[in-house]
């Protein structure tokens, strides 16, 4: 994509995540040799939709609240994206997510497309009631707009599995009838699928060890260093450790913690969970958090926040394998650096496209009203996320470009190929 004739400056350009996919995206197309007409028919957002909610608050005062939802794609199928609720929200970012969706379910081959939605609110100021009725409100305003057929939301920043339930009594109660498919990432007993908290963290299990064999790594004998021990990190680290990876430093955003001989998973989250910090575990040492991320290792999984592998430090990373659980940990000025020094980058848009592959399971089985035992959901997952990986890979060395490169690539290739074969309407 052609950038604004004055160019921001370097370090703006670099950590925009906006400006980062448009850079991917370009170069993509650009291999791909599609045409002018069909980059603009995919950098154009099907449907931006705009919402005013006049909501009542605790102390009696009326506050109108901003709420977006952006379709960026339905070309392979009904939109597919959170909400997330934040202060600085803007529809610039939540369109720049919703295409980001689009290319996440395209390189998974999910029968989705992608969507993203916001509130601008800051949920530490709100109570539960007054978030419930911005949630109520919004989802009214949206009716129209979403449905197990149109565009289906799933939690995101500040959301969770309660305010997907409002959504869907809302929903429901304007529909007449209970319809659990209008959203993922319910409670289990409304319609959730199992092993949908482990989803991400596993998926990018999958992806690693599929990474390892591609590399000639054993298992017993990998090295791995996670940042962040959340929902993503710390359940791939939970699931990792428990398959016979060493993991050898968890890193946090007030330490590190390491273990040449593989830390205690369960015990270091025993240890978090009651004193609500990685800080002071007995089963490692405490390493400077700045250059935990430089140690020499097999696998290095960011599973924390975007731009953290950048210019300044990509040269000093010492992994052989980045898995990026994260979205947008590495920058696009980073991504040069990292192939020149050959790490083998399994690229966000695939490593933790776990998360939405599992609610698509649970999309299916509310359609079906048939539920899954959590050994099918994750056999399920395993042979998505296999596939994924594979199709990655043979189209990075079909097309001699990198891993990340090649998942724009097969995204874009799909989602065009559908748009080719519906026919532009008019
Ligand atoms: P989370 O809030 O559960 O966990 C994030 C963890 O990172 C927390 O433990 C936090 O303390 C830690 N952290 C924050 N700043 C840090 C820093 N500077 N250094 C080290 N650690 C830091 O969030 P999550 O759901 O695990 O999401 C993590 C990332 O994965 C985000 O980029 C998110 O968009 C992405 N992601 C999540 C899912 C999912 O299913 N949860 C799916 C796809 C992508």
């Amino acid at each position: 994509m052609i950038l604004e004739a004055t160019p921001p400056s370097t370090l703006e350009s670099e950590f925009n995540p906006k400006i980062s996919a448009e850079v991917r995206f370009d170069e993509a197309a650009a291999r791909l040799g599609l045409d002018e007409g069909m980059q603009k028919v995919l950098r154009s957002p099907s449907r931006e939709i705009i919402v005013h909610i006049p909501v009542s608050l605790d102390d009696g005062r009326l506050e109108v609240f901003t709420g977006y939802r952006v379709q960026h794609s339905i070309a392979r199928g009904p939109a597919k994206g959170g909400i997330r609720y934040a202060p600085d929200v803007t529809l610039d970012e939540v369109r720049a997510l919703a295409a980001w969706m689009t290319w996440k379910c395209a390189v998974t081959n999910l029968p989705f497309g992608g969507g993203k939605g916001g509130v601008i609110c800051d949920p530490t100021l709100l109570s539960p009631s007054e978030i419930e009725r911005i949630t109520r409100r919004y989802t009214a305003e949206l009716f129209d707009f979403i449905g197990p057929e149109k565009d289906v939301p799933a939690p995101d920043m500040n959301t969770n599995e309660q305010t997907m339930a409002w959504i869907m009594d809302t929903y429901s109660m304007h529909a007449r009838h209970t319809q659990t498919a209008v959203v993922t990432g319910k409670p289990i007993n409304l319609g959730g699928s199992k092993g949908r908290p482990e989803a991400t963290g596993r998926g990018c299990m999958i992806v690693t060890e599929q990474a390892l064999r591609r590399l000639g790594l054993e298992r017993s004998s990998t090295r791995v260093v996670i940042q962040g021990f959340g929902n993503v990190g710390g359940m791939a680290a939970k699931l990792m450790s428990r398959a016979g990876f060493k993991i050898v430093c968890i890193v946090e955003w007030d330490c590190a913690i390491y273990n040449a001989g593989g830390l205690d998973i369960p015990a270091l989250m025993k240890h978090r969970n009651e004193t609500g910090s990685i800080a002071g575990f007995s089963g490692g040492e405490m390493i400077d958090k700045t250059e935990a991320m430089f140690l020499e290792t097999d696998v290095l999984l960011p599973a924390a926040k975007e731009n953290v592998i950048t210019s300044d430090n990509a040269h000093r990373l010492r992994t052989k394998i980045l898995c990026e659980g994260a979205n947008g940990p590495t920058t696009h000025v980073a991504d040069s650096i990292l192939a020149e020094k050959g790490i083998f980058v399994i690229p966000d848009i695939l490593a933790n496209a776990g998360g939405v592959t599992v609610s698509y399971f649970e999309w299916v089985q509310d359609r079906q009203g048939y539920f899954w035992n959590e050994q099918m959901v994750n056999d399920r997952l395993e042979e998505i996320m296999i596939n994924s990986f594979q199709d990655v890979v043979a189209y990075a060395e079909k097309h001699s470009v990198n891993n990340r490169t090649a998942a724009y690539m097969l995204a874009l290739d799909r989602v065009a190929y559908a748009i080719k074969l519906r026919g532009i309407y008019a």
